[in-house]
């Protein structure tokens, strides 16, 4: 799994890449929002807490003092930060422990929702579909590990049930006009790099429409015409002010579980090599704007 902070980045304006690398038209790209929308977040809460019962910290870190921090944000109009309460109330080497413990899936309470396994299956199954996660990073640029976004993602992969690779962490919650900036206007299409499980570039794909995925509909805006908006609004889960704010988009199809996206199978090779080399498993998927690490043996310039 690979995690890049900050805004997409052009790639250089000469790049091409290898004739070697394989590319494969499909009908979509599904971009994924994580908060609310895979995983719960009262489970991501119970998880930390159950952990910290289990370190015996359960006098520092308990469901009063989640509250209580939680009460304060809402007065100042703000949200807390759960690492910094975790800073407040633990030793470094404690609260550095307790994270690993997290990440490894330790304390139960499954993240993502039931029906995010079989989505994320349908995805995974070959040929892989190409998706990634799409997340607003909390004070991101604070914690170079990711902070507690990281956390929870890595938790949920531990888990078993996530679909992708790859999670890119926003700023700001804004999705629309990211995906505008990372589609492709020449030929319509949103371009993404393929790695295998090594990290080796194994192929691109070539996706002629978006699929976004989000519980809250701002984040739904200003999407690209070629993006097909997703407001997912779970029945059994009550809805916070935050995903009643704003107009849905024009066009945008309301579900309430994942059971409700089709995941598209068809795929087409575009070159001699897509023709000639059997199809590889997909570990994650890149978009080709955000991926900043092309070196000259896969991209000669
Ligand atoms: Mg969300």
């Amino acid at each position: 799994m690979l995690f890049l902070e900050g805004e997409p980045k052009a790639p250089p304006a000469n790049l091409t890449l290898s004739p070697e690398v394989p590319h494969y038209s499909v009908p979509e790209l599904h971009v994924i929002d994580f908060d609310d929308n895979i995983s719960s977040t009262k489970a991501a809460i119970d998880g930390l807490l159950a952990v910290c019962r289990q370190q015996g910290l359960g006098e520092s870190i308990n469901a009063d003092i989640i509250q209580q921090a939680r009460e304060q944000a809402w007065r100042r109009k703000g949200s807390y930060n759960i690492l910094e309460l975790l800073e407040e109330n633990l030793a470094p080497e404690v609260m550095a422990d307790v994270r690993t413990r997290y990440r490894r899936g330790e304390g139960g309470h499954t993240l993502a929702f039931d029906d995010v396994v079989h989505y994320a299956n349908r995805l995974s199954d070959d040929p892989s579909t190409p998706n990634f996660i799409l997340t607003y990073g909390e004070n991101v640029d604070r914690y170079p590990d990711g902070g507690w976004q990281a956390d929870k993602i890595l938790r949920a992969h531990t888990q078993g049930s996530l679909p992708p690779g790859y999670a890119y962490f926003m700023p700001h919650s804004r999705k629309g006009p990211v995906l505008e900036r990372l589609h492709n206007r020449v030929d319509d299409t949103y371009d993404m790099l393929a790695f295998d499980e090594d990290n080796n570039l194994i192929a691109m794909y070539h996706a002629k429409r978006a699929v976004l995925i989000d519980d809250r509909k701002t984040s739904l805006a200003n999407a690209p015409l070629n993006c097909t908006t997703m407001y997912m609004r779970r029945a059994d889960v009550p809805a916070t002010p935050k995903q009643e704010e704003g107009d849905l988009p024009p066009g945008t199809i309301q579900i309430e579980s994942f059971d409700e996206v089709p995941v598209s199978k068809e795929i087409e090779p575009l070159n001699e090599a897509a023709r000639k080399v059997e199809l590889q498993r997909v570990a994650a998927f890149v978009p080709l704007w955000l991926y900043s690490g092309l070196t000259r043996d896969v991209v000669p310039a």
